[in-house]
């Protein structure tokens, strides 16, 4: 059974202006919750030729890969390199299995219900989240992950939405449009599982009112969580090509703390918000190098919201979101 409020607080935790995910797990389940990244041998079809070859331009070769899960195709032994890597008391420490690297929903459901459980067989872990795209989740999938719904156990699934806009989910070769999103989130959601939207801010081409619409769309879909990155150049991406030839401008970190105050400021209450900003080695890091200083970014968001007086949903509309949104 799910422990309620047995602390009220991360310990360390300021009292934060958004509905930040690492709160909700301390709340809910008054202990710390890790994840274990997991790179369990998936492609993805915008790179085995299904849908393209190339990918998309801002993913590297190891898709998001964790370094914990390198070395080892052993989904117990990677999730245990991470334990290890955690250095903290295994006490009153329980994980979440999170398969990260590429499309983690890309195969035959028989295939996906052995990797799950396998990972799911690791002692103390009470939760499952799924990385995976959008025009990835046949209903036979859903269905399945929809079956590790219960009662203390934590369950998500991740879709790349990225952007509402079609022209910038073209410029980042997604494969996929926004249809996809809608009608991806619209099916998991009617199973009851809890779905978590990645989105990018600093989209080369997109206005700050085309990132406003995107927060608003987030608002009006049946989404739990929201995962904000900013647009970072990794080494060896189609994206570092057209950084050093073309040389556009990415967001200053004053314009990204703004883009994201603005952006939470129109984003429903209730919706969790698991990451804002992306998360990468300086071995193949390319540009912004303020990305590098996470502590110094989620403070500047929260000073520039402290300076408004605002928090996440100030600005929000009040739309609900209709539960069979479509998009039809
Ligand atoms: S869908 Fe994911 S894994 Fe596939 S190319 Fe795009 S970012 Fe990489």
């Amino acid at each position: 059974m799910k422990k309620k409020n047995v602390r009220s607080e991360l310990p360390g935790a300021r009292k934060r202006p958004y509905n930040f995910f690492g709160d909700y797990l301390w709340n809910t389940y008054g202990a710390r919750i890790l994840k274990l990244p997991v790179d369990a041998g998936f492609t993805c079809p915008n790179r085995d030729g299904a849908i393209g070859s190339a990918g998309c331009i801002f993913c590297s070769e190891e898709g998001s890969a964790s370094p914990t899960a390198r070395g080892t195709t052993d989904v117990k032994e990677q999730m245990e390199n991470a334990r290890r890597s955690f250095r903290r008391s295994e006490a009153e420490t329980r994980y979440i299995a999170y398969f990260q690297a590429f499309t983690n929903t890309y195969a035959p459901v028989s295939r996906l219900r052995e990797l799950y459980d396998t990972a799911l067989s690791v002692d103390g872990v009470m939760g499952l989240m799924i990385a995976t795209r959008p025009d990835c989740v046949p209903d036979d999938v859903l269905d399945l992950v929809a079956s590790y719904q219960g009662p203390g156990f934590e369950l998500w699934l991740e879709i790349g939405m990225q952007t509402m806009h079609e022209t910038g989910l073209a410029l980042l070769r997604r494969g996929h449009t926004h249809q996809s999103t809608r009608d991806a989130v619209r099916r998991a959601s009617e199973r009851g599982i809890p779905v978590c939207a990645h989105i990018i801010l600093g989209v080369p081409g997109e206005s700050w009112d085309d990132m406003m619409a995107t927060a608003v769309e987030v608002s009006s879909l049946p989404l739990k969580g929201v995962k904000i990155h900013h647009l970072h150049v990794i080494a060896g991406t189609e994206l570092e090509r057209l950084y050093r030839e073309k040389g556009f401008r990415l967001p200053s970190l004053g314009e990204y703390v703004s883009a994201v105050c603005d952006f939470l400021e129109r984003l429903r209450p209730d919706i969790l918000v698991h990451r804002l900003l992306g998360d990468r080695s300086p071995a193949t890091l390319v540009a912004p190098a303020w990305g590098l200083h996470k502590g110094t970014v989620l403070g500047a968001i929260d000073a520039e919201f402290g300076r408004r007086v605002t928090r996440q949903g100030f600005l929000w509309d009040g739309a609900r979101p209709d539960e069979s949104a479509n998009g039809e």
